[in-house]
């Protein structure tokens, strides 16, 4: 077999050269990592969940018109995707007060926020990936004005969606991360939804119970990570109730299991 070119290995997934120009694929590892790298643990079987979470969720987006990278999944742990150049910028919305801004500000986790909050973190693992505003972005030219508007519109329109889409399935979407890479095709420049979308890097709590399902049972050591993915998988109707795959094709006729 052809040997891959290696482009890129992140903590939680390894980019290939693809098999045609402007492609990537993007392969998602059983590594989960916290607190920047310091904290390291295999977790058997979170790529793969992962890797149809955010086939599912990107697909999701591009019904309601939001461009992604995302072209296909190609096996249990493997996507193409369009080749971009990321943006050095972690876009959170956070619906609910948790994590970093429940620490930072001395604030109960947990409690409703009166309105969404949108905020930038600059991408960077040596500098503790710092929160920077518009006038950080724009100055230093990670973005444009125009970028950060589209960005930030998309990033919003993704947290209504997905905010419905997960009370559907009864869970409450407390926060999430995004990231966007440029795009060029035919000689047109374009944003795109970039990345992963996955209980890594989202707070999924389950509206009836409270619990967590999502990566906090990692950074919290609360355990059961794997289960709590796959009851998320199970709700959006990827999994079967034996927790078998169902047929990406036939979970896209499948309604997702409401919960009552
Ligand atoms: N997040 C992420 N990658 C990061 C930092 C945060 O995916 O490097 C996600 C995280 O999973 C959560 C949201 O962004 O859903 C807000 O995270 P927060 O700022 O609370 O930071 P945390 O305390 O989770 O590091």
């Amino acid at each position: 077999m052809k040997k891959r070119r290696k482009i890129h290995e992140g903590k939680a997934k390894i980019l290939y050269e693809g098999p045609t120009t402007g492609t990537i694929i993007q392969h998602f590892k059983d590594d989960a990592t916290a607190f920047n790298g310091e904290r390291h643990e295999v977790i058997d079987g979170k790529g793969v969940l992962n890797n149809r979470i955010t086939e599912y969720i990107f697909l999701a987006m591009e019904e309601i018109g939001v461009a992604t990278h995302f072209i296909k999944r190609l096996n249990m742990r493997e996507q193409l995707i369009k080749k971009v150049d990321i943006i050095p910028l972690e876009v959170v919305v956070r619906n609910v007060i948790a994590g970093s801004l429940a620490k930072r500000l001395g604030m109960q986790e947990g409690i409703k926020l009166s309105r969404s909050i949108v905020e930038y973190y600059y991408k960077d693992d040596a500098l503790n990936d710092p929160m920077v505003t518009d006038e950080h972005i724009t100055a230093f030219e990670w973005a444009t004005a125009t970028e950060l508007e589209d960005m930030v519109a998309t990033a919003l329109r993704v947290n209504d969606f997905l905010t419905g889409l997960f009370r559907g399935i009864g869970i409450q979407l407390v926060d999430f991360k995004l990231e966007f890479g440029r795009h060029f095709e035919n000689g047109n420049l374009r944003i795109l939804l970039a990345d992963e979308f996955s209980p890594d890097n989202c707070r999924l709590w389950d509206i009836k119970t409270g619990e967590k399902l999502d990566k906090d049972r990692f950074r919290q050591n609360l355990g059961g990570l794997v289960d709590a993915y796959q009851e998320v998988a199970r709700r959006l109707g990827i999994l079967n109730e034996n927790g078998d795959i169902i047929d990406s094709d036939d979970a896209k006729n499948d309604k997702p299991t409401l919960v009552k």
